[in-house]
């Protein structure tokens, strides 16, 4: 079996992804995670790292790990603790972060994409440090500025067993544990902010870390290139084992240093912390809190609505989505699934945008939905309002009212107009009358034209039908 995966990628890649969680307060003390963009406005003693200052554990932060790694399937530990892990470095003052080292929140769980079970070894919680800020450019600058509000803000460390085998699939993997992260309500799209540490070994050789890649395009990225430098010094000298970074701008990665190990941060247990013990109960509450995740729901909507287990799953791929579908899908769920999950995915998909890129709602979609339930728009027109919604947020509605897009069937002589249509192409109307399918929409067309698209394609070919 072993033998069999080898054979397929010679690939082995494993991610440890960083994510903010979006609690109000810091981890450790009572500073917001939000607020006005003021550099150092969002700080204490204790996230400045003064001496003296003690550090008192967010509940809501640790009910979210909790909620994390339960819905990645992990073991949960009930008993657990905070360490110091040490380095000198000016985004942390105090010489150490806090974070879960010898026993994490959860562990031994797992994270399933297209049938594969991607193993989570571990799901931690830790503080982020500050931000350096470089103002020309992190190369070019010959200072650096600190900015302590990040400081303090809840990280989940959430680690995979190398068991990815492209760069491919840990996009896929990425996505996947976005959108469930969505669906618990503890990321904050636009606003958390998630990165990861990839490590790739190619052919056997030695696994190769790159440090701190921001967004799932670059993370690719800067997988793909590992791959292909891998797979070339491969066939050289070998491949170094270490450390690298990744220059977003360029798409390529550099050396950074040789891979320290664990034992050079002299892990130590944070005495300032008491041990976490969680209760049957405490489990309790935080499973009776946790949502309907992708898959239940790919499920239910399929049944409710009786869609394909394909359009289901494309649906519940987003939480966002599938809240649209089900409020559309309530007036006429054919129509709901056509425009959810082929016109709008194919808008966006062709204009390279998410839907969290967009004012795109349920308000809007239930009602451009409605009007095409009610016979007021023609396809073409109802896809036009969609792009406008994409890209300019004005409600389907509203532009097809303003652009006088709407069918409103006394005003418009939809018999006249076929019969003039039809005196005018006797060619292509005879061509129709014996049997011919592109006679007819073209016909159809020249209709539309007339109309302005505002009227109904299979209403105009019952008129032609009628004529007949
Ligand atoms: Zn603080």
């Amino acid at each position: 079996m072993n033998q069999k995966i080898e054979q397929k990628s010679k690939v082995r890649i494993g991610l440890e992804c960083h994510v903010q969680l979006a609690t109000k307060s810091k981890l450790f003390c009572a500073c917001p995670t939000k607020g006005e963009d003021i550099p150092n406005s969002r700080t204490c003693p204790t996230c400045l790292g003064l001496p003296g200052s003690k550090p008192v554990l967010n509940k809501t932060a640790v009910d979210f790990a909790l909620t994390v790694a339960l819905a990645l399937n992990c073991k949960l530990n009930r008993e657990f603790f905070f360490s110091r892990k040490t380095y000198f470095y000016p985004d942390l003052a105090k010489n150490y972060q806090i974070t879960q080292y010898e026993v994490p929140v959860g562990e031994k769980g797992f994270l399933e994409i297209a049938g594969k079970k991607i193993g989570i070894t571990r799901v931690h919680l830790e503080e982020d440090p500050a931000s350096l800020v470089h103002e020309d450019g992190a190369k070019s600058s010959n200072y650096s500025l600190v900015d302590y509000n990040r400081s303090g803000i809840p990280l989940v460390e959430i680690v995979t067993e190398p068991d990815m085998s492209s760069p491919k699939e840990a996009r896929e993997f990425m996505d996947s544990l976005l959108n469930i992260l969505n669906y618990l309500g503890i990321y904050e799209h636009g606003v958390s902010v998630l990165k990861a540490d990839c490590n790739l070994s190619y052919a056997g050789g030695n696994r190769v870390e790159v440090k701190n890649v921001t967004g799932f395009r670059a993370i690719e990225q800067a997988l793909l290139f590992e791959e292909q430098r891998q797979k070339a010094q491969a066939s050289k000298a070998g491949v170094l084992r270490e450390t690298r970074g990744f220059d977003a701008q360029t798409g390529v990665t550099y050396s950074m240093r040789k891979k320290e190990t664990e034992n050079d941060y002299g892990f130590i247990a944070d005495a300032d912390l008491p041990v976490v013990k969680v209760d049957d109960l405490w489990v309790k509450k935080i499973k009776s809190k946790l949502p309907e995740l992708p898959e239940q729901k790919a499920l239910r909507i399929a049944k409710e609505f009786g869609l394909t287990e394909y359009d289901a799953k494309v649906i519940a791929q987003s939480k966002r989505l599938s809240d649209i579908f089900e409020a559309a899908g309530k007036i006429d769920s054919k129509i709901a699934v056509r425009i959810v999950s082929r016109e709008l995915l194919g808008v966006l998909n062709y204009n390279k945008l998410s839907l969290e890129d967009t004012k795109v709602d349920a308000n809007g979609i239930s009602g451009l939905v409605m009007l095409l339930k009610g016979g007021k728009v023609g396809d073409k027109n109802a896809k036009e309002s969609l792009i406008k919604y994409v890209l300019e947020g004005i409600l389907p509605e509203k532009f097809l009212e303003e652009n006088k897009l709407l069918i409103d069937s006394s005003e418009i002589d939809v018999k006249g107009v076929v019969a003039q249509v039809v005196s005018e192409n006797a060619q292509a109307f005879s061509e129709f009358r014996s049997g011919n399918q592109k006679s007819l929409n073209f016909l159809i067309g020249q209709c539309m034209r007339r109309l302005k698209g505002r009227a109904d394609a299979r209403q105009l070919q019952k008129e032609l039908e009628a004529m007949k």
